[in-house]
């Protein structure tokens, strides 16, 4: 059993909190559906809220239902979510789209292992849906919600640990309430985002505060524990700026998986010998770069990379060889089918 001082549970102090002070005017909490709940929490992995809301509400419009998503092109799909990061997600997203839409006659699976089996969609995220959408009585652990039963359990260690998670999901588990698990579910998000926030905690104004032992202790921000320090390797390439005499710019569809899978992106070379035969081969001219621009540098989760942008001027009919399928030419603030890679944005961005 879990300690309290007060008498009340933890889930009542939680929803008692809720009832005061928690979200209740989100996009996705008018007309809570699967699909809608389903779209927003994959939205919120990695991104706040407020970054979300302008995404959310155009990727809504544009994709209504789930057969909407289904049905449309992932160049589509990408280009909704540019911006937001971590594409796989919207990759994910539409593959589940299209399993829901073939295999479950276009309604999402009620329970915890038809909801898992499909793409993006791990244990939390699985259970919020069914919790927000369903009411259904299903623990989650997302970032905040790792934060607020590590400090109040002061659970040392990193949660990416298989150890400390199992710990964290019990402690997720024991404190589920009897009834309303959609109010539970959204005040726990809401207090780890609101209150147990990562560095400064309103403890003072926190529910949980006489049963926290974090707070006891007097260091709640030493919960939950870092994740052990790794440098990240480095990586270098050439981007190639390919311009044709209209100013405009060659980019190159990437291969569907991998990093910015999918998306809009420029050629790109281990060096600058493997760049000038392939030029060479390609439009059988010799090259002149006739600028180096500043280095760009993306940091992906496993490994940093710095991309050195040369600029090639070529002529008419030079460019045109580069034209169907999987090349664009393409100038900036103009139209396009897909998402633009991270690097085009920061490049076009900077000039
Ligand atoms: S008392 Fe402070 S550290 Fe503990 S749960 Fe509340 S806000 Fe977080």
């Amino acid at each position: 059993m879990i300690p309290q001082t007060t008498g009340e549970t933890f889930a009542e102090k939680v929803l008692a909190w809720f009832g005061q002070h928690g979200r209740k005017d989100l996009p996705w909490q008018h007309a809570p559906t699967p699909y809608r709940v389903w779209v927003s929490e994959i939205m919120l992995q990695q991104t706040q809220v407020t970054t979300v809301i302008p995404y959310y509400q155009r990727f809504m419009q544009r994709f209504p239902a789930v057969r909407t998503l289904a049905d449309a092109p992932l160049d589509d799909i990408l280009q909704h979510w540019e911006g937001l990061g971590y594409y796989s997600r919207a990759r994910n997203l539409h593959k589940a789209a299209q399993i829901i839409r073939d295999q479950h006659d276009g309604q999402f699976p009620t329970d915890m292992t038809g909801m898992e089996a499909l793409p993006g969609i791990g244990r939390s995220t699985a259970g919020a849906i069914l919790s927000l959408s369903h009411d259904q009585a299903h623990a989650i652990l997302d970032g905040n919600v790792k934060r607020v039963l590590s400090r109040y359990h002061a659970v040392a260690g990193w949660p990416g640990e298989p150890r400390i998670l199992q710990q964290l999901w019990q402690y997720a588990e024991q404190h589920l309430p009897a009834t309303r698990n959609a109010d539970y579910t959204q005040a726990m998000m809401d207090m780890g985002a609101t209150l147990c926030t990562r560095s400064k905690p309103a403890c003072l104004l926190c529910p949980l505060q006489t049963g926290c032992k974090a707070f006891q202790q007097g260091k709640p921000q030493d919960y939950p524990g870092k994740r052990p320090k790794k440098d990240l390797p480095e990586k270098t390439a050439i981007a190639l700026l390919l311009r044709n005499p209209d100013g405009e710019i060659l980019l190159q569809k990437r291969p569907p998986s991998g990093i910015w899978g999918g998306l809009w992106s420029f050629p790109e070379f281990a060096g600058e010998p493997g760049m000038a035969d392939w030029l060479q081969q390609t439009c059988g001219q010799n090259h002149i770069i006739s600028q180096r621009l500043p280095t760009l540098t993306h940091t992906f989760s496993h490994y940093r990379l710095h991309l050195q942008p040369l600029q090639v001027d070529f002529d008419t009919q030079a460019a045109r060889i580069m034209e169907g399928d999987g090349w664009l030419w393409y100038k900036a603030g103009t139209k396009l089918n897909g998402g633009l890679s991270a690097a085009v944005r920061q490049f076009f961005r900077n000039t």
